[in-house]
Formats: C-alpha cells, structure tokens, sequence
C-alpha cells in the first residue's frame, strides 16, 4: 500500500487524537482513497468479509481485502459523493438480498431493488448473497426431468432437476435463445424462473423481458440484471444475488430454473474489481482465485434430499468463446465444474442448423436418467443414427458410387438433422417430441421431401392429438405407443399433401 506522506501524518494525528477512545475505530473507519467504484477505508478492524458498510449519504459498499488497519472495499453505490475522510460505518451484517414471492414477476438489480418501474418490492425476508453450497449428505441424486421444450437437448442432451449443464459457444450462436426457450418452457410447470443478465446491454434485456412478458413467463420467472453500465461490483453480485433468491424456493421444497448469462462477462468483471483493489493478477491477468469465484456460485445449484423438501435448483450457466476456444482459462474452469455441456458453433448457425447445437461433443452426466422413458426409447436410436449419419457423409464427400442401403441412410439423416431444427420461442410438448423422433428414426419419412419437413410435423402434432388423443397420454405415462403412433403417422401420410 503507497500512503503519502500527508496521508500517514494525517492518520497519526487521528490515531493521537482518538487514543482514548480506540475502540471506535473497530466499528467505524475513515475513507483514505475512493475511485473506479473502490475506495480504501482507514480502520474498520472488526470487519467481516463480505460485510456491508455504510458511507456517507446512504451509500453502500462490500468490504473485500481485509488488511492490518485498512480495509478495501467495492462501492455498491455511486462513489460521487464521497470524499477522502469520510466516516464509514459497519453494519454488522453481510450483503443481501430481499427473497421470496414478492419477487417473482419482478426485473431487480443486483442489490434486489425494483428496476422496472412497478413500485416496492414487499419482501418481509432476506438472505446473504454469499452463502456455502448444501453438503452432501443433504442432497439426492438427479433424477426428475427439467424439460427445455427442445427437441435436440430433450433426446439428445437431457437435463434434470439440480443439474449444472453449461451452454457454451461463439457470439450469436443462439446460447441466450435456448436458455429463453427452457424458461418459456416451464410455463405452468411450477418451477420458478430466474434470468440473470451480466455486463449485457440494457436494450437486449429490456427486448428480453419483453418476450417473456409476450409470452407469459413473468409470471414465474424473476429477472436479475446488472447491465454493462452498472459496475463491476454489481455484475459481480449479480449471480450470487440471483441463486441466493432461488435458495428461498429450493429449501421451501419449490424447483427453480436458474440462467446466468453470462459468466465469461461475470469472470471479467470480477478481473476488473480484483485488479482495482491490487490483488495480484494471474493467468489472462485474472486473479488467482477465479476459479473459486465459479465454483462456489455453481455448487449452489443441487437437487435437495425428500427430507429437505426435495426442491432444486437447475443451473444453465453461459459461457461466450473466442473462436470456438474451449481450451481458454474461463471455459475450461468452467467446463470441470459443471455435470455437461451444450456445444453451440457458428458452422452448424450458419448452415441453417438452429438450434445450433453439436450433439457429437455435447454431454449430460447425469440427465440420461431423468428422461421420461418413452424418450429415452426413441432417443437411443437417434443418438446411433445420427452418428452414423455423420460418419457416412463426411465419407460419402468422396464417393459418386453410392448403393441403396447408404443412400437411404443419408437420406434418413438428412431428415433427422432436419427433424431437429426448431425456431425460437416455440418449445414443443415431450409428447410431441417423441412423436417426431419416432417417426424419423423408424424412417416413416423417407417420402417427405426434406423441405416438407416441418410443415409435416406441425400438421401431424395437429392429426394426432385431434384424432388419438390416447397416444399422448401413453407417452406420457410411460406404457407402449409404438403400434399405435406408428399407424396414426401412416395414416396421416396419405393425408399429407406435398409441396414443391
Ligand atoms: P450473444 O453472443 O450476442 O449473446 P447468443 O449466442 O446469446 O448471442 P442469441 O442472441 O440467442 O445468441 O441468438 C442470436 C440470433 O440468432 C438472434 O437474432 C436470434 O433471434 C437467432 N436465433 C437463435 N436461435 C434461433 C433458432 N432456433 N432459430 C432461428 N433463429 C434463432
Ligand atoms: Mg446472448
């Protein structure tokens, strides 16, 4: 620490001065130096880390670096107003936030203030936004399906409740829209929604709220954002802000839905504050304990044991690359850390492929046992016949001589990529998922030119579920469609009138 000269003189008279009554000085403190959102406060010894401390003119900050007689701390608030000198106070309590269902249908900031113009929020209840992840022991292992609504995640990449699953991918992938689409999703699924929006334009989550107003989802869903133009204190807190909410509803035995969006701006905005407080930087200049800052942020998502209520929470963190660069510092803690990952690329973006996942290196540990098992059945054999379709295109390049069983198999493929395709903002039933997959992987399509496709699916969910509503049903509880869904697709067939 630099002290100038008159800074030291100043301190000493201080120290003289206030001799006899020291003890002050272990609750109160004098600002030494304020600036980029951090200031350094003179005394304070008693602080706690993490501790909320007051300064002048109702602004607050974060105490951080703990030091012998000083304390670093983050501003929460404008830093305008205070000047070297200013008394600090302790509050005695560490940073929290306002929980519970006053929240829900609310776009707060970090701090859990209303934003959105819609009054106060009446929370009678507070938690810290730091708090240590549930132990083992109280946990249960995955196993209810958290259903995204679409059709390449739900057979392919299944989620469960309480799981960790990272979306990862470039710029404009479509990371943001999946995560949208799993929120549209849970629409009178009862589970609480929680978007937290990092270092992003304020435009984006204004349009993003918007969709989720448009399409019902405020209702069941809380919006946490710190917008590129708020500080690096406040992104920082915004996630932990964000699950310390969803910890209400999980210990209250509700499951939650939690999106952080996303953690590569969350980890620089944590670079920026460590290096403001002069803690040493490290690999990419962030701070050593970068990984610990992702770590204890997603071990808070978990699947609570039937004795703890069985609630949870399900966290889909997003991680933006550069140039598809799994291998960078930020991905690859991340990546360790969570039970999977949806690999987004711009190839398969570009390409019309949306959503763009690659499901040949995309992974769930642990959701292959929440798929209901009507999905698991028609997902088995999709997962092998689009592998070997990749296989034999990437082959078939070469060759002009193709025989029969190989030009149907890319034909078959070919209609399973494009079964997969899937707009925005249009997550699908399960049971309509199914029927689709049945359909292509049992190669019921090979008649429908590739680009009757997805006016093929609309009009069967329609055909179906008006004329054999029971097929559905069984899907849904598991007992044997096959025959039936297979007759009803043929039948359906002769119906369906094909466009050039
Ligand atoms: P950013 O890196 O800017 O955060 P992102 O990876 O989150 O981008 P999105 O914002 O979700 O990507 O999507 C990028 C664009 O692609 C958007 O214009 C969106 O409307 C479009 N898009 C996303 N998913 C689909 C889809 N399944 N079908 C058609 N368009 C899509
Ligand atoms: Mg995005």
């Amino acid at each position: 620490m630099n002290l100038r000269p008159e800074e030291i003189s100043s301190i000493i008279k201080e120290q003289i001065k206030n001799y006899e009554n020291k003890v002050e000085l272990t609750d109160t403190g004098s600002v030494l130096k304020v600036g980029d959102g951090i200031a350094s406060v003179y005394g304070l010894e008693n602080a706690m880390a993490g501790e909320l401390l007051e300064f002048p003119g109702e602004v607050y900050g974060m105490a951080l670096n703990l030091e012998e007689d000083m304390v670093g701390a983050v501003m929460l608030g404008n830093d305008q107003g205070i000047k070297e000198g200013d008394i600090v106070k302790r509050t005695g309590n560490v940073v929290s936030v306002p929980v519970g269902d006053a929240l829900v249908g609310r776009v707060v900031n970090a701090l859990g203030q209303p934003i959105d113009g819609k009054g106060p929020i009446n929370a009678d209840k507070r938690r810290p936004v730091e708090s240590e992840a549930t132990g083992i022991i109280a946990r249960k292992s995955v196993h209810q399906p958290l259903e995204t609504g679409i059709k390449a995640i739900d057979a392919m990449i299944p989620i469960g409740k309480g799981q960790r699953e990272l979306v990862i991918g470039d710029r404009q992938t479509g990371k943001t829209s999946i995560c949208v689409d799993t929120i549209l999703n849970q629409k009178g699924k009862d589970v609480i929604c929680i978007y937290v929006a990092i270092g992003q334009k304020r435009s984006t989550v204004a349009q993003l709220v918007n969709t989720f107003e448009k399409h019902g989802a405020m209702d069941y869903t809380i919006v946490v954002s710190a917008t590129a133009s708020e500080s690096a204190p406040l992104q920082f807190l915004a996630p932990y802000a964000g699950v310390a909410m969803g910890e209400e509803f999980m210990f209250d035995g509700k499951h939650v839905l939690i999106v952080y969006d996303d953690l590569t701006k969350h980890a620089v905005a944590y670079r920026e504050m460590s290096l403001l407080l002069k803690r040493p930087p490290g690999r990419e200049a962030y701070p050593g304990d970068v990984f610990y800052l992702h770590s204890r942020l997603l071990e808070r998502a978990a699947k609570l044991s039937d004795d703890l209520g069985g609630g949870s929470i399900t966290a889909l963190p997003i991680i933006e690359t550069q140039g598809g660069d799994v291998s960078a510092y930020i991905p690859t803690n991340v990546i360790s850390i969570t039970d999977g990952q949806i690999y987004l690329t711009p190839e398969l973006f570009y390409a019309g492929i949306r959503p763009a996942v690659d499901p040949g290196i995309s992974v769930s540990r642990v959701g292959g046992s929440a798929q209901i098992k009507s999905m698991k059945k028609v997902a088995g054999p999709l997962k092998l016949l689009y592998s070997q379709y990749k296989e034999l295109a990437a082959f078939a390049q070469f060759g002009s001589d193709l025989d029969e069983d190989t030009k149907k198999r890319l034909a078959q493929g070919e209609r399973i990529v494009e079964v997969l395709k899937q707009g925005e903002h249009q997550p699908l039933a399960v049971e309509n998922q199914v029927m689709m997959i049945h359909a292509v992987t049992n190669d019921l399509l090979a008649e429908i030119p590739v680009n009757n496709i997805a006016r093929f699916e609309k009009e069967l969910y329609e055909f179906v579920n008006t004329n054999y509503p029971e097929i559905g049903k069984k899907i849904l509880e598991n007992g044997d469609f096959t025959q039936e869904l297979t007759n009803a697709i043929n039948e359906f067939k002769k119906k369906f009138v094909i466009e050039a």
